[in-house]
């Protein structure tokens, strides 16, 4: 049987999402027999100009140079995958949002910042149509495994769309806000399986805010704790620059 051609691209991202990929150590092996992967830049040297089955792109689109590449991959791609935050959301890349652009290419580039044109951060999907969206910074390497496994079986995927809190509460941790940390998990869509937390870190929010955040019950939660709204809102402005304002709403 034939194996569906797929190659990864990336935009602009730290490209840590192929990493994951790249570092699923035997469940690669398990992929590649799966596969046909003709492109990868972060794993191997060939190209392929070609039509492509399956194309996973990450990164976030910041200026017309990866707008017209993501219409042309696009264009030869039966599935299009957008894959991490920086493809899903905007991620980190979107903080650029929330500044004047020409201070922003003066910052970074100084006098030769005509050289660079930039422009405000998109996600995947604000410029071409998206078949899959694998959220997280960097990627949940089993989500991507269902997410491929859907793609290969001709079926949809939803991400999860409850809080993280419900994954965390599964696995009986200690919240963190009654050890005195401040977590994004109770508006932060699930799917990672609370892995920060798990690790002993906070939720950053990096999958992006649940459809219907629970604006009310976080603002609780913040009060019962002595968490200033300012302070989780900056956090929360890390990945989810756009929608801040939910939040804010609640008020
Ligand atoms: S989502 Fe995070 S890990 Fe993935 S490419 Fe973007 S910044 Fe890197
Ligand atoms: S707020 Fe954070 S630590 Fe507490 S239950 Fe939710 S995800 Fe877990
Ligand atoms: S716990 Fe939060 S920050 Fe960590 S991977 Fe999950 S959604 Fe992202």
């Amino acid at each position: 049987m034939r194996r569906p051609k797929t190659a990864f691209f990336d935009l602009s991202c730290c490209e840590g999402c192929q990493l994951q990929v790249v570092n699923a150590g035997e469940l690669l092996l398990e992929i590649v027999n799966l596969v046909d992967i003709v492109e990868f830049r972060e794993a191997i040297s060939e190209t392929w100009a070609g039509e492509l089955d399956v194309a996973f792109v990450e990164g976030s689109v910041t200026d017309e140079h990866a707008a017209a590449r993501l219409t042309a991959i696009r264009a030869r791609a039966k599935v299009l995958v957008a894959l991490g935050s920086c493809a899903t959301t905007g991620g980190v890349n979107g903080m650029k949002n929330a500044l004047d652009l020409a201070e922003v290419g003066r910052i970074v580039y100084g006098e030769d910042r005509r050289l660079f044109p930039t422009a405000a951060t998109r996600a995947l999907h604000q410029v071409v149509p998206v078949d899959y969206t694998i959220h997280g910074c960097p990627i949940y390497l089993p989500e991507f495994l269902t997410v491929l496994k859907c793609i290969l079986a001709g079926l949809p995927y939803t991400a999860p769309d409850q809080a993280v809190c419900t994954e965390c509460k599964r696995i009986e941790n200690v919240c963190l806000f009654d050890r005195g940390v401040s977590c994004l998990g109770p508006v932060t869509r699930a799917g990672c399986n609370s892995w920060c937390v798990n690790n002993g870190n906070i939720c950053y929010g990096c999958r992006g805010l649940v459809s219907n955040p629970n604006e009310k019950g976080m603002l609780k939660v913040l009060t019962a704790h002595g968490v200033s709204l300012e302070h989780v809102v900056k956090k929360m402005e890390l990945y989810n620059r756009c929608r801040a304002e939910v939040v804010e709403r609640g008020r």
